[in-house]
């Protein structure tokens, strides 16, 4: 397959060009280098399969030749950035969809979309299934990203049903790993880097709020095989073992055997939501999809490799 990867230099998406690359295809990866970063695709300078392309996707997208798969992964996706980022990502979760949506449909490729598990925003049910629509407040500070992708879902799944793309929705709980920006204002490149400086880890609030973290190799497999099922309606792909944000932090303090401790810090925004954790029964039917990387592996890995950004 010759694949077009949107956002193909960020955290996540330059891993997807890892993956299809390992796999035998051929990537183009598109991205504005507004979040995402050419130093995560450096090492794919000169693979005559790889092929760069600067441009922001919500403006006409032109690409020479055959395409197969577009895997749409263009997007802020830090609440950070996307504060500070506001116009832009409704911009691109709404035009650059309809423009990566329009590629698929002219070049009669496959369709993948990044969604998230922010559409379901401060969720009244617990655990969180496909099924359930959300409590998300439009106009608060989240909601140009929540709902930039709850449109980008819905736009998915009309180009879907109208014009026949076969398209699918990947809804994406919190992932981490390598390659994630230092100082994008997650919690896990925020608390890694207070701890390998020997700071104490802010913790925002009273830290009980929750969180499933999941490491993104395990995220990669679910896209690689969603991509490549006849699924098409939304499945969420998380890890299912939830903390609070407390817990968490002394996890990270406990490897990196920092001796710091925590500071509490006012909530971050307003809207943070209380609790998270995917339901993956859809994943493990559909796609035989289940989490394997333990919290503790993968944390131990993201360490080693911010020690040397550091
Ligand atoms: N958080 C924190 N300290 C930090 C960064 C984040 O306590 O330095 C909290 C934040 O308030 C939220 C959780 O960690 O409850 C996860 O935040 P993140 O920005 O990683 O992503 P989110 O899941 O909110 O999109």
């Amino acid at each position: 397959m010759r694949v077009l990867i949107t956002g193909g230099a960020g955290f996540i998406g330059s891993h997807l060009c890892d993956r299809f690359l390992a796999e035998g295809h051929n990537v183009v990866a598109m991205d504005n280098l507004i979040t995402g970063n050419t130093r995560n695709i450096a090492h794919l300078a000169g693979n005559s399969q790889f092929q760069f392309i600067h441009h922001d996707i919500t403006n006409y997208i032109y690409i020479k030749g055959d395409i197969d798969a577009v895997v749409h992964f263009a997007s802020p996706a830090s609440p950070i950035d996307y504060l500070k980022l506001p116009i832009q990502t409704l911009k691109v979760g709404a035009l650059g969809t309809h423009n990566a949506l329009g590629l698929a449909l002219a070049k009669k490729a496959k369709f993948l979309s990044a969604s998230t598990s922010e559409i379901y925003g401060d969720p009244l049910e617990h655990p969180q299934k496909e099924s359930y629509p959300g409590n998300v407040d439009p106009i608060g500070p989240r909601g140009v990203y929540d709902e930039a992708k709850r449109y980008a879902e819905a736009l998915v799944m009309a180009y879907h049903r109208v014009h026949g793309v076969d398209t699918h929705i990947v809804r994406i709980f919190n992932t981490y790993g390598p390659r994630m920006r230092l100082a994008d204002g997650r919690v896990v490149p925020n608390f890694i880097a207070q701890a390998l400086r020997g700071e104490p880890l802010t913790v925002y609030g009273d830290g009980m709020q929750t969180r499933s973290f999941q490491y993104v190799s395990d995220l990669v497999e679910g896209v690689y095989r969603l991509l490549h099922s006849d699924y098409n309606d939304p499945v969420n792909i998380g890890n299912p073992y939830e903390m609070s944000i407390l817990e968490f932090a002394q996890v990270v303090n406990e490897i990196t055997e920092n001796k710091g401790g925590i500071i509490y810090k006012d909530e971050r925004i307003q809207g943070d939501p209380q609790t998270r954790q995917p339901d993956i029964s859809r994943a493990k039917s559909v796609l035989n999809w289940e989490p394997k990387v333990k919290l503790r592996e993968g944390l131990t890995k993201t360490i080693a490799y911010f020690r040397e950004v550091l």
